[in-house]
């Protein structure tokens, strides 16, 4: 590996070797994996993993033979010392998970931040994140985003969750499980509003990968209508709600809209002075009635 410990700094601490490193691994297409990962999980001294025997498989294709740990939400209070405890020895160790990125609605937090505030290096090795993927071809804007993760399995507090994201205007990602797409699709209908532009994209990278595009109900009844359309792992994207027009006009603006409605129509004079300061000249109509006596 072309990281030396002694090379990598980690908040200003230079690690005194162990290192630990976040390797993402495919997810779906085994064609997916980075070489520097396949190269990491060979040299480390041991890959700890969310489901070992799950791993295997993945390492029994690369050919990977370094021993395997699990380390997952139910056992980390009792492997997380022992890891750390080999990190002190100056070992190498891989975190992966099932699929995907690990920590990525996956385990792996408490261990990154325990190792980080060790003192040790903790170096990411990136590839495959499904919401990264969902992402990138979802045709919705990407300039801003915001994962969600998985919502709540119950339709009561799913709604909540929703009603309090109905205004977010960043593109929203989900991860959602296949037996509950389709009620999920119809809370959102109801709280977001039947128009609302949705794209689910399911099994990426795998055979069926399919990605189905449109508003809220027509994906909704396309899944309820393709039964197909409610298996396999499934990514939700939602486009942010509209940004209400900007009212505020700024006191320069006011200033030249109070001189040219003496002597003009209002009309007249939000036009010019949206001409003059640059400021919308809806806003600046607005402005004017609600300002008027
Ligand atoms: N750490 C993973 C990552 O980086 O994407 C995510 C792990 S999370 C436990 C598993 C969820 O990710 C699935 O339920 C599904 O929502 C999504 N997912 C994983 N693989 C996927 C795929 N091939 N296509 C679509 N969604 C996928």
């Amino acid at each position: 590996m072309n990281h030396s410990p002694a090379e990598h700094a980690n908040g200003g601490k230079i690690a005194a070797g162990g290192v630990l490193y976040v390797v993402a691994t495919p997810i779906g297409n085994l064609a997916d994996m980075v070489p520097r990962a396949t190269e990491t999980l060979q040299q480390v001294d041991i890959i700890a993993a969310e489901d070992t025997r799950h791993s295997k498989r993945l390492l029994e294709h690369f050919h990977i033979s370094t021993p395997l740990l699990a380390y997952h939400d139910h056992n980390e209070q009792q492997s997380l010392p022992g890891i750390l405890s080999r990190l002190g020895q100056g070992q190498k160790v891989a975190l992966i998970s099932d699929a995907g990125t690990p920590l990525v609605s996956d385990p792996g937090y408490r261990l990154v931040r325990a190792a980080r505030e060790a003192g040790f290096a903790v170096v990411p090795i990136p590839g495959p994140s499904a919401l990264i993927a969902a992402l990138s071809v979802a045709g919705l804007p990407s300039d801003r985003f915001t994962f969600e993760g998985f919502l709540h399995a119950k339709s009561g507090q799913r709604r909540k969750q929703l009603e309090n994201l109905q205004r977010e205007s960043r593109t929203l990602i989900f991860y959602e499980a296949p037996h509950r797409i389709l009620t999920c699709l119809r809370d959102l209908a109801d709280v977001f509003g039947a128009d609302r532009e949705v794209v689910l994209a399911r099994e990426l990278t795998k055979t069926f990968e399919t990605v189905l595009a449109g508003s809220a109900m027509e994906v909704a009844d396309r899944v309820e209508s393709d039964p197909n359309q409610q298996k396999g792992e499934i990514v939700l994207l939602v486009r942010g709600a509209e940004s209400p027009e900007t009212t505020e006009v700024d006191p320069e603006a006011q200033r030249v809209m109070a001189i040219l409605q003496r002597d003009l129509s209002l009309k007249q004079a939000a036009s010019l002075a949206a001409e003059i300061t640059g400021a919308k000249k809806n806003a600046l109509y607005k402005w004017a009635v609600d300002n008027s006596h």
